[in-house]
């Protein structure tokens, strides 16, 4: 009877799992992956969902999931929206703080999952327009605890967390503290042109 009782649990948390990555718009392998349930499973779970939403079909995208880390990298609002996810699903234990070597294997199971749908829908409630999917969190985590290419450093200025490209050596401060520092420059410089234009009133321009 325990251990009927322990299966039924365990599938019911499979089976709440993928309703929710559905209606997160999660891909059929990636549900598969993350519950361990079987591709035609997810397919009647999909009218399942969509009938208990009152629609005729749940939103499914074909197609491979989305691989490119460098969308992360590719402006600094997804940027900051990626740092301040994995922040995110480092408290909630989505991503462990031990590399993991073959993340894409040893990531994936129920209770981290839960945990993932969790962080997405909590980042999504703070930031409703962000264009970030459940799918890019996958990628971002498996990279995340991977640790071959995307790593996560504190920001120099601020100590928040900021996304790196693992070869990229520039950027040690976050985009918000890399602004200031720029706004400081530019007026720490102004300051100085037009003392140097006061000293000299034969007539310096400011440089800026
Ligand atoms: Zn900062």
């Amino acid at each position: 009877m325990r251990v009927w009782g322990h299966r039924y649990n365990r599938d019911l948390q499979r089976y709440s799992l993928a309703l929710r990555m559905i209606g997160h718009e999660a891909r059929t392998h990636t549900i598969c992956e993350w519950t361990g349930l079987p591709p035609e499973r997810i397919r009647i779970l999909c009218r399942t969902y969509a009938r208990d939403h009152g629609k005729q079909h749940a939103v499914r995208h074909r197609g491979p999931s989305p691989q490119n880390l460098s969308f992360f990298l590719r402006s600094s609002r997804l940027r900051s929206e990626a740092a301040a996810i994995a922040g995110l699903c480092y408290v909630l234990d989505v991503i462990p703080w031990r590399k993991l070597p073959n993340a894409r294997r040893e990531l994936p199971n129920v209770g981290r999952g839960q945990r993932m749908c969790l962080a997405f829908e909590m980042y999504r409630k703070l930031v409703p327009a962000s264009k970030i999917t459940l799918e890019h969190i996958v990628l971002l985590v498996t990279a995340i605890a991977q640790g071959n290419e995307l790593r996560v450093i504190h920001c120099l200025g601020c100590g928040g967390a900021i996304i790196m490209d693992r070869f990229e050596l520039a950027r040690r401060r976050c985009t918000h503290c890399s602004e200031q520092q720029t706004r400081g420059a530019l007026v720490r410089l102004r300051v100085q042109s037009s003392a140097i234009g006061e000293a000299s009133p034969g007539g310096q321009q400011p440089l800026l």
